[in-house]
């Protein structure tokens, strides 16, 4: 059986430091807040190039917490808008509403999955205070048209990031892309933790420092608050896990780059539209999602060959029941790309008769 996400494999592949690095946390006496954290924030900041570098308990508080912390700096109010992909994990647009904030739906492009920028312009109103690029699958958005939007209407730029750590953008990486990014170390994640995490990454001092104390109580000093903070903090235990993991990520991306180009180099069938090669190699391919019309019947044919897939994601997060307040938008493009997507594996633990095995499963399948 290949599995989608081997976690076990992938993880198997940094022990022993996994583990010694785990139990000297387990064995500090100090759990929250200490040591680990504060080093893993700065090697992720150096990697990212980035000045700050907050850790948060997951992706989810990572978004938030941005968008909070603007709204507690005067930067956004109750109510502003922001502009989102439809076609995003609900994570993003849940983050908006949780802090008090309207998503605005935008559809992305067929191809890249990736917000269109085209489109951007005319969902602009006197409210809208952000965009929130999501780099869909670990490919960047297009950032510069992006940017230039952002920069013509005062908008702040916030990059979801949780599928795309180590990805570049005309020689710079993720994070340090927009004004802030949110990272998430779930998992099965590119940079993965041992359970929940996340970071904010920015070059705003303001921020980085309204972010920190809104993730720990609304605290700067113990026992004084002044936001209404929530408890959203990377733990010691998977601060320490992380900062053995991050050294090897950029080798592991190049995995599963090499995967990816080998599937579409190698994927003939004519029902199959595997994903456009990324021009600049930059792709991080956290999902490999091929596009067909005959996604049910894939699906069966590569399970029953031993193949395990995914869909990211079944359903649009317009016409998820919690967002029912959506359902009359009219998103063709997203509702399509929901409706084809199947992700086949591709990490950094598969070996090279796994990829050849995938490829002639799924250029064997037949309508
Ligand atoms: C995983 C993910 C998140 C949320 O991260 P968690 O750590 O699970 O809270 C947010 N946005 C996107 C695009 C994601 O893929």
């Amino acid at each position: 059986m290949i599995k989608y996400c081997d976690l076990k494999e992938i993880n198997r592949r940094y022990e022993p430091a996994l583990t010694e690095a785990v139990t000297r946390a387990a064995q500090s006496g100090w759990y929250i807040r200490g040591k680990e954290c504060e080093q893993f924030e700065s090697l992720f900041a150096e990697y990212c190039d980035c000045k700050y570098c907050i850790g948060t308990g997951n992706g989810l508080d990572a978004l938030t917490i941005i968008l909070r912390a603007y709204c507690e700096t005067g930067a956004m109010h109750h109510g502003d808008e922001v502009i989102v992909p439809a076609n995003t994990y609900i994570a993003t647009i849940l983050a908006i509403m949780e802090a008090g904030l309207k998503p605005v739906l935008c559809e992305p492009y067929q191809g890249s999955c990736n917000i269109n920028p085209e489109l951007i312009e005319s969902l602009i109103t006197s409210r809208t205070r952000a965009i929130m690029p999501v780099h869909l699958y670990g490919l960047v958005a297009d950032m510069e048209k992006i940017n230039a939007i952002a920069a013509r209407h005062s908008l702040k730029v916030i990059e979801d990031s949780a599928q795309a750590h180590g990805a570049m953008y005309k020689g710079k990486r993720t994070g340090c892309l927009g004004d802030a990014a949110a990272f998430s170390f779930y998992p099965g994640k590119n940079l993965g933790a041992l359970g929940d995490g996340g970071a904010i990454t920015t070059n705003d001092q303001q921020l980085a420092d309204t972010a920190r104390a809104i993730a720990n109580y609304g605290s700067h000093k113990k026992y004084t608050n002044i936001y209404r903070g929530v408890n959203s903090r990377l733990d010691e235990i998977q601060a320490a896990a992380l900062s053995v993991k991050l050294p090897h990520l950029d080798a592991d991306n190049e995995r599963r780059r090499e995967i990816a180009h080998k599937y579409i180099g190698s994927i003939t069938n004519p029902s199959v539209t595997p994903p456009t090669a990324d021009r600049d190699g930059n792709h991080v391919y956290h999902i490999f999602a091929i596009a067909t019309p005959y996604r049910e019947e894939l699906k069966a044919h590569l399970q029953e060959l031993g193949i395990e897939t995914l869909i990211h994601y079944p359903i649009p997060p317009h016409k998820q029941e919690a967002l029912r307040e959506f359902s009359h938008l009219h998103l063709p493009i997203t509702e399509e790309i929901h409706a084809r997507v199947l992700s086949l594996p591709c990490h950094p633990a598969m070996s090279d008769s796994d990829v050849e095995k995938v490829i002639r499963a799924v250029n064997s399948f037949r309508i």
